[in-house]
């Protein structure tokens, strides 16, 4: 398509641009931001009826593509017996069936689970389980947090504050926020030959200040928004022997790296590591509502519950919104009937073979893939204005932060489609300064 066809100011909206905050950008100069007029399968269509591949999953969210008929029909079948029903004193069947669900395919230790709204919420409830966990059995001094570098886990407050102070985006915050303990981020990747070493800084840290650390929470193996980086399996193994000894407890922040994006189901599984709670959320509902869950074993649940008050401090208003648990429900479902596993697999070596040429380019530092993810890290910051609008040019949404241009299609790509996203991908990164 030419270049003036899909002139900016076409589908940029005026009033939009005037009066809408978007995801981390100003208003008097803002970044711009595209106007969609629907999406189909992985396709996303602009305002001007030109089509776009999408890379991005919705930030790592629609897994089955847009406009999917299981989908929708799981939603418009909900409609029309409630939309929504508070959960205090009352319960429905979308939130029992997406339990139910829930717990066939996450660790068998994990039984209790937690419904909120987002996954920031989630990381605020995980966070406040621990410590509510400790005062049930009087050690009142365990209110801290142990983390490491370069992670991701929302921005309401208490996620903000084990966020990677640096690559986070929340550092004007840094006087405000409570201070966490980071230990640096782990150096091995998640295929090279592990080094004891890179336990070290993290073993440190706890060791020193365990009766004030009522937990570790990370994301497992990858580490989503903070710097997309894949560390080795048995820095978890190594983590988790440490929270044992020396009595913290371990949170997973799956909310990234759930429902297959890795190549398993649940990160944790390259590991074989289970944690104490564990936080879902983006592609539980095939991205079609925002619907998160944090899910803890019975002990967490029942020493919380023995103590006092007892009751687990945390009620928000759309807690197991009904439409938001039958698609969530709908969509593992659906996952789960399809050959998920064969399909990552395939997109990773897709991946592999068609982004290795990156490489070679100058402007490239490092390429990492696993499972249906694609980083390309530059050894600059890339112009987001400018290397957006290039990728729709191309016919591509991707939408890079800092120095990290990455992929995550949804898992119903097909050859032709990744393809001419990686192509589309490589053709723009060679011509970045
Ligand atoms: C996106 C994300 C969050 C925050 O989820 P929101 O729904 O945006 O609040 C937390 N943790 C991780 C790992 C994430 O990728």
């Amino acid at each position: 398509m030419e270049r003036e066809e899909i002139n900016q100011h076409n589908l940029i909206d005026d009033f939009d641009k005037e009066h809408l905050w978007h995801p981390y950008t100003t208003m008097t100069n803002p970044l711009p931001a595209y106007k969609v007029k629907r999406a189909d399968g992985c396709i996303i269509e602009l305002e001007n009826g030109q089509q776009l591949i999408d890379g991005m999953s919705s930030w790592w969210c629609a897994i089955h593509g847009y406009n999917h008929p299981v989908l929708n029909a799981a939603v418009t079948a909900q409609l029309s017996s409630m939309s929504h029903m508070m959960f205090g004193g009352l319960t429905h069947e979308p939130a029992i069936a997406l339990g139910k669900i829930l717990l066939d395919i996450t660790p068998t230790s994990l039984n209790k689970i937690f419904y909120a709204d987002s996954g920031s919420v989630a990381v605020e409830v995980a966070l406040k389980m621990a410590i509510q966990y400790w005062v049930s059995q009087k050690k009142t001094n365990k209110t801290n947090f142990v983390t490491i570098r370069s992670g991701y886990h929302g921005d309401t407050w208490n996620a903000m504050s084990v966020c990677d102070p640096i690559t986070g985006m929340h550092r004007i915050f840094d006087n405000a926020l409570p201070k966490r303990y980071f230990a640096s981020a782990p150096k091995i990747g998640f295929e090279q030959e592990w080094d004891a070493n890179d336990i070290q800084p993290l073993a440190d840290l706890i060791c020193s200040h365990k009766d004030e650390l009522a937990a570790l929470i990370l994301e497992p193996i990858v580490q989503g928004a903070g710097g997309m980086r894949f560390y080795h399996p048995e820095y978890l193994r190594q983590a988790a022997h440490l929270c044992k000894e020396n009595q913290l407890l371990l949170i997973f922040d799956e909310i990234a790296t759930g429902f297959g994006r890795t190549g398993k189901l649940f990160a944790w599984e390259h590991a074989g590591i289970v944690p104490d709670i564990m936080c879902i959320g983006k592609a539980l509902t095939g991205g079609y509502m925002t619907l998160s869950a944090v899910i803890t074993s019975d002990h967490v649940a029942n020493t919380i519950s023995n103590g006092t008050p007892g009751t687990f401090m945390h009620g928000p208003t759309f807690m197991a919104n009904p439409l938001a648990c039958a698609v969530a429900h709908a969509s593992i479902k659906l996952l789960l009937a399809t050959d998920w596993k064969a399909k990552v697999t395939l997109i990773e070596e897709q991946l592999r073979r068609e982004l290795s040429a990156a490489t070679a380019l100058p402007q490239v530092e490092e390429l990492r893939i696993l499972g249906a993810i694609a980083v390309i890290e530059m050894k600059n910051s890339v112009d987001l204005s400018s290397i957006q609008q290039r990728f729709i040019e191309e016919g591509i949404w991707v939408r890079p932060f800092g120095k990290l241009i990455y992929i995550m299609p949804p898992f119903i790509i097909n050859e032709g489609e990744l393809h001419k996203l990686t192509q589309a991908l490589l053709t723009v990164i060679s011509t970045v300064q």
